[in-house]
């Protein structure tokens, strides 16, 4: 299934009901005594604020989410969709897995699918029935087979043996704990022999967006419907009968009976269409190859189809029908990638035909269903003449992942859902191969460090979200909260860290023997470790488990520190990686003392050498080594291009030799471990590894850097300084610091986005709004410009891209004039929600005070939404949210979660202090509030420490390298742009911009 990002923390859906909420034993004190002195000294009344519960429910949708077209939406790897069903809370063991004494060898499936008027009562209905073929292996008189959702007639299930002779039922019965359907015979069933299970049933076709369920497009009344299907991970349970759970593989016939003005796909290709009375169709489909029950898939629609045809392989792409011509650069990718990954693995694909459908209702970003993928219409349709290269990468992406399943997921498959990893971490990694071999320019193996690489350490260094990558489960919300990022991300940084102690020879040929070995069967991490330590024999003879082990069996990854004890020796020891100091150790997964086998690369600067770096172990005691020629001034880097999945911390002087480096020629140095060394550095700075000038320091050559995936991982990283320093006197040099060092690209790149390759897109984005936040003087006078070109005539033909960046710099650095033009526009009901959200957003970074209080005080807006928009875009706007937040606190519907999202910008003990005040004034908040308080305190206390160990080193090193002109350069902090005496080019022939400053302006004329 598809998978990751980032817009939506997945991590949080995710969080286990068993994690229970704590509080470190500092934070307790701190709270305790806050609370105890307040008690005395205002002589307050009240309770302490109650313990948070440890309920953390997973919430399923309740209502269908819209087809989006932004690919920001896209939740890669929610879990299931499904319906809320009662299961005993998980500390009780779960005994709902099948035997191994029988097991399926083939369904024949037969389903009847209503979607019409003339159905009558039965319309969004399906009747269906199954035949079963299973194989006993140990005698037994029970068989349990999974079924759930559907309206079963007993009276019609029925057991033969393989002669056709009726074998006689004693008892029958639903487990619903289990979702079993128990069979119980009067004689045993007889090991070595086949009996056939039949059984008729019905259930709804609802808009459920599992098993089979119901879709549509278009608007009423010409709704047109259609039928789709997902099935991971336990709903194929829903469809008919089975045995679903995905080592127990078996074919499957498909039947599915339809009226003529529909077409039905499932996995395999048609082989019969039989007309039947009325104008209903019989299709059935060839006999699939052994598969997963989690595969199985069907579609009914009218779709339209494009097809291409290679040798005896056909591929079709399905989309309603206005949108089929989108479905192009799908259809072609798709078949580049399959033959790609066919001799990459030297294993074919193993059907004539593969079908992707676009569905308008689809849960997850797309599913991988063996001959029958299924997509969001956001993740397979893309237009060049509508849609954005942000779109087209994420099609790119998400077809990738999908066709990389075919071998990973659908060939060999997981035993259980605990090694889910191995599907969806391969097809994570194996996406940017596949991405690479159509798009090359792209450099998309780059993006591994902005996508997969950070999501996965992100989900990986807070205990909220880190857990160990194979992890036993059982209950349907466990398996479920699997499909996390710890799956996706981690699991793909996982197979990248192979290549830090194999060679990709070895490596290649292990995955090769892997799929040869397993296909058509199943796997367990360990066969997989078998394999590749076998591929490694004769050369660095690896024992690949004892490695692998590690990093997953126990959550989280390690921080290697270098430290060099004199010019050619280094000391090297490592240590569990937490990214927020006060955060704790797990103690409900297993950890073996929090140690990791480390494969260690490494090279330096009197013999660079990415390609064939050096190459050490570091497991439980630190180690020494000695780097022979090296001089005073040579540094070491470890950790080439970041194969390995940990971080890197050096000595204040190694730090300052890489800084060196990237001053005198950034180059000698690759892009991608360019990208890892900021990156480590700001990382390592968070929890006091390090000196944030450290990371800082790197940061001096970038006005000589143009490489997209080093810009990114600097901005990324940005974010957290930028928020520290916002209410301080340092901030003016910051912004001023910025905006030097963004120029060069800024310049570089322009504002025309007509200009340059796929990777100039996102650059000139992240220029834009960069050089534009720091007030580097172009860009401002480039989005006033815009913004002035809008108000006067009423045409608003601003990039979307950029709108958020231009609104935000025209109102900044405007006036009323500006701030109210955003107002009348923000309180027009004509405009889509995604634009007056960003109006709203932008009139919250005015830092007249007097604008602020009129947009606290506006009825046209809800009080949160304000005080959202407010709060995090200047000094003077986060006083003035706290202040009024704080007075008008039990009005305008403040939520508690108001209050708490101050905390990013809280850094000083008299915000603590005022927190703890509120708390203290609300002590009879809900348990879910106060978990949140206790969140917020804790990250107070963390950003206040961060700024008493920086402020004053941050401070030094702005005022070395902000260049200051004393004659007045108004660069980073220019408020007020000075307005031109004579129109600008662009409104030379408006004249209502002249007009405006002659005569006034009248907003929203
Ligand atoms: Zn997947």
């Amino acid at each position: 299934m598809m998978k990751y990002e980032m817009s939506e923390p997945i991590g949080e859906d995710f969080t286990k009901k068993s994690n229970g909420y704590y509080i470190s034993k500092k934070s307790l004190i701190v709270i305790v005594t806050v609370f105890v002195l307040l008690l005395v000294g205002v002589a307050v009344l009240f309770y302490f604020i109650p313990r948070p519960s440890n309920e953390n429910e997973v919430v399923y949708p309740s209502v269908v989410p819209p087809p989006s077209d932004d690919p920001e939406d896209d939740i890669e790897c929610p879990p299931m969709p499904d319906i809320p069903v009662e299961e005993p809370t998980e500390s009780d063991p779960f005994n709902g897995r099948l035997s191994e004494d029988i097991k399926p060898k083939n369904y024949k499936v037969w389903l009847q699918i209503y979607l019409d008027i003339e159905d009558g009562s039965k319309r969004y209905s399906y009747d269906g029935n199954v035949s079963i073929v299973m194989h006993v292996y140990a005698t037994t008189n029970t068989i349990k087979i999974h079924v759930r959702d559907l309206n079963l007639y007993h009276e019609n299930t029925h057991l033969t043996d393989s002669l056709q002779n009726d074998v006689e039922i004693s008892n029958l019965y639903e487990d619903e704990v289990n979702q079993f359907y128990v069979i119980e015979t009067a004689t045993p069933l007889a090991a070595g022999e086949d009996y056939i299970f039949h059984a008729n049933f019905d259930a709804p076709l609802t808009v459920n967006l599992h098993g089979i369920y119901r879709s549509f497009y278009g608007t009423p009344p010409n709704e047109v419907d259609l039928v789709a299907s997902q099935c991971q991970s336990v709903a194929a349970r829903t469809i008919f009968p089975c045995f679903d759970e995905p080592g127990f593989k078996a074919t499957f016939d498909m039947i599915i009976v339809h009226r003529d003005k529909r077409r039905a796909l499932s996995n395999m290709p048609v082989i019969k269409e039989t007309t039947l009375e009325d104008d209903w169709i019989e299709t059935t489909f060839d006999t699939s190859l052994v598969m997963s029950t989690y595969l199985v898939a069907v579609v009914v629609s009218d779709f339209p189809y494009l097809e291409l045809i290679d040798g005896d392989l056909t591929l079709r792409v399905w989309a309603q029908p206005d949108y089929i011509a989108a479905a192009n650069y799908s259809l072609h990718i798709g078949l580049k990638m399959l033959r790609f990954f066919e001799e990459h693995y030297g294993i074919p694909y193993p059907i004539s035909k593969l079908d992707m459908v676009a569905i308008p209702h689809f849960f997850a970003g797309a599913m991988e269903n063996w001959g029958l993928v299924q997509y969001r219409e956001s993740t397979m349709l893309y237009d060049p003449e509508v849609h954005t290269p942000s779109r087209k990468e994420r099609v790119a992406i998400v077809v990738s992942h999908e066709i990389a399943h075919k071998w990973f997921g659908n060939l060999v498959s997981v035993v259980w859902w605990e090694h889910i990893w191995l599907n969806e971490g391969f097809a994570s990694f194996l996406t940017y191969i596949g991405v690479d071999h159509v798009e090359p320019d792209w450099k998309f193996w780059n993006s591994f460090h902005v996508l997969d690489m950070a999501s996965a350490y992100t989900a990986d260094s807070r205990s909220s979200s880190a857990r160990p990558l194979i992890l036993p489960v059982g209950w349907i919300s466990e398996i479920n909260s699997l499909f996390d990022a710890i799956a996706y991300s981690k699991g793909a940084a996982i197979c990248r860290h192979f290549r830090a102690f194999l060679d990709p020879t070895v490596i290649h040929n292990g995955l090769k023997d892997y799929l040869q070995t397993y296909q058509y069967g199943n796997a367990v991490s360990d066969d997989l470790w078998t394999i590749l330590t076998k591929a490694d024999e004769g050369f660095k003879g690896t024992d690949v488990k004892m490695v692998m082990d590690s990093y997953t069996l126990m959550a989280g990854h390690p921080i290697v520190t270098v430290n060099r004890t004199d010019t050619n020796t280094v000391i090297i020891k490592q240590t569990y990686f937490l990214i927020d100091r006060n955060d704790y150790y797990q103690e409900q997964y297993p950890n073996n003392g929090y140690i990791w086998h480390v494969p260690l690369t490494y090279t330096d600067s009197s013999n660079p050498d990415f390609l064939q770096p050096k190459e050490d172990w570091l497991y439980r005691d630190p180690i020494v080594i000695n780097l022979v020629g090296l001089s005073d001034q040579d540094w070491v880097l470890f950790n080439i291009d970041k194969w390995g999945f940990y971080r890197v911390n050096y000595d204040d002087d190694n730090w300052q030799k890489l800084a060196n480096q990237f001053n005198i020629n950034h180059t000698v140095i690759t892009d991608q471990s360019r990208a890892s060394t900021i990156d480590d550095a700001f990382k390592a700075a968070e929890p006091f590894h390090t000196d944030i000038v450290n990371a800082l320091r790197l940061t001096e050559y970038l006005d000589k850097e143009f490489e997209y995936v080093v810009w990114e991982t600097v901005l990324t990283n940005l974010d957290y300084t930028h928020r520290m320093l916002l209410r301080t006197a340092e901030f003016y040099l910051f912004e001023v610091y910025w905006s030097q060092k963004v120029r060069p690209l800024y310049e570089s790149l322009g504002w025309d986005f007509s200009l340059g390759g796929h990777l100039d897109y996102f650059q000139r984005i992240n220029a834009i709004e960069t050089a534009c936040t720091y007030g580097t003087e172009d860009c401002v006078t480039q989005a006033l410009e815009q913004y002035w070109f809008w108000m006067s005539t009423g045409v608003n033909d601003i990039r979307d891209e950029v709108r958020p960046t231009v609104y935000c710099t025209a109102i900044r650095h405007g006036g009323l004039d500006e701030w109210e033009f955003a107002h009348a526009q923000a309180t027009n009901d004509t405009l889509e929600t995604t634009e007056t959200d960003r109006l709203k957003s932008a009139m919250g970074c005015t830092e007249k005070s007097w604008l602020l209080q009129r947009y606290l005080q506006d009825e046209n807006f809800a009080t949160s939404t304000v005080i959202d928009n407010i709060r995090g875009k200047s000094a003077v706007g986060y006083s003035l949210a706290w202040e009024y937040t704080m007075n008008n606190f039990g009005q305008f519907g403040f939520s508690y979660d108001t209050v708490w999202e101050f905390k990013d910008y809280m850094n000083t003990q008299y915000d603590l202090d005022q927190l703890n005040l509120f708390g203290a004034r609300n002590s009879n908040m809900s348990s879910d509030a106060a978990k949140g308080f206790y969140d917020a305190v804790q990250r107070v206390e963390t950003n206040r420490d961060w700024m008493n160990k920086n402020k004053d080193s941050m401070k030094d090193w702005l005022l070395q390298v902000a260049e200051i002109s004393t004659t007045g350069t108004t660069e980073g902090a220019m408020t007020d742009v000075p307005r031109p005496n004579t129109p600008s080019k662009q409104l030379i022939n408006e004249g209502a911009r002249h007009f405006r400053w002659e005569m006034g302006w009248t907003p929203g004329a």
